[in-house]
């Protein structure tokens, strides 16, 4: 009989001084960040101040501040510091807003929400990647994070409605509850496009009921998939 054992990838134990890594830290934000046009100064501290090599598997720690995405295991990525960052910042958040966030993954985005904002809920798909996720920000004391197992289409109408809204899987639509899950006043970003290729990562500003929508970039999301439908 085959044993079937699925293991968290992260570590919190660290392949380098954390001396070493709050340096390519620095380092990430000044060439990756500030020289690429973000500027928002609340971002901007939460990327100096999460560390990102604790959310990739201890293989990659040492490649956690170059300007890509790393493989977190269950066929999912991390994005680069770069995407996590521009997202956050085109949100424009403050330090009293509920966030919505829909793929967990490694966590490392719901972070850096926390960093910034009072309440982040965090939605993922794959069950063995949200328990280890669980585990990890409860590690690392994100006490204000909630990370719900289930398909985030549907939203989260208990917490609802949402100052802000992350999606960090590619739909081919923008999901309509997501839409009625957002304040009014409020700002959603996601990427929307085919699974395979270039998607558009799309910024929607609800006004008085309308919605305002602006492309943004190409990007390269991983698939929004969806279960008991
Ligand atoms: N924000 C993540 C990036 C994760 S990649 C990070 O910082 O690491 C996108 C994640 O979305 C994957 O973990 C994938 O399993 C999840 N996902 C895909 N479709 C989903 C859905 N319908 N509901 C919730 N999560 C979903």
């Amino acid at each position: 009989m085959m044993i079937l054992v699925l293991l968290c990838t992260y570590t919190l134990l660290q392949s380098n001084a954390p001396q070493d890594y709050k340096q390519l830290r620095e380092k990430m934000v000044i060439e990756q960040l500030e020289a690429r046009g973000i500027h928002h100064d609340a971002t901007l501290q939460a990327m100096r101040q999460v560390e990102r090599h604790l959310f990739v598997p201890s293989p990659y720690q040492s490649y956690a501040y170059e300007d890509r995405p790393l493989p977190i295991g269950f066929r999912q990525t991390i994005s680069q510091p770069f995407i996590v960052a521009s997202m956050t910042q085109m949100l424009d958040l403050s330090k009293d807003d509920r966030v919505l966030e829909i793929g967990t993954g490694s966590g490392y985005q719901a972070a850096v929400l926390a960093e910034i904002v009072a309440q982040v809920y965090t939605i993922e798909i794959v069950k063995e990647l949200a328990e280890c996720t669980k585990k990890l920000l409860h590690q690392l004391n994100y006490n204000n994070i909630e990370v719900v197992i289930g398909d985030g289409y549907q939203g989260l109408r208990s917490a609802a409605p949402f100052d802000a809204i992350i999606v960090t899987a590619a739909p081919e639509k923008i999901p309509e509850p997501l839409v009625e899950q957002l304040k009014d006043g409020g700002k959603m970003i996601i990427p929307i496009g085919p699974t395979k290729g270039m998607q558009t990562l799309k910024l929607l500003k609800k006004k008085k009921g309308k919605l305002v929508v602006q492309d943004l970039m190409h990007v390269r999301f991983v698939p929004f998939t969806r279960k008991n439908r």
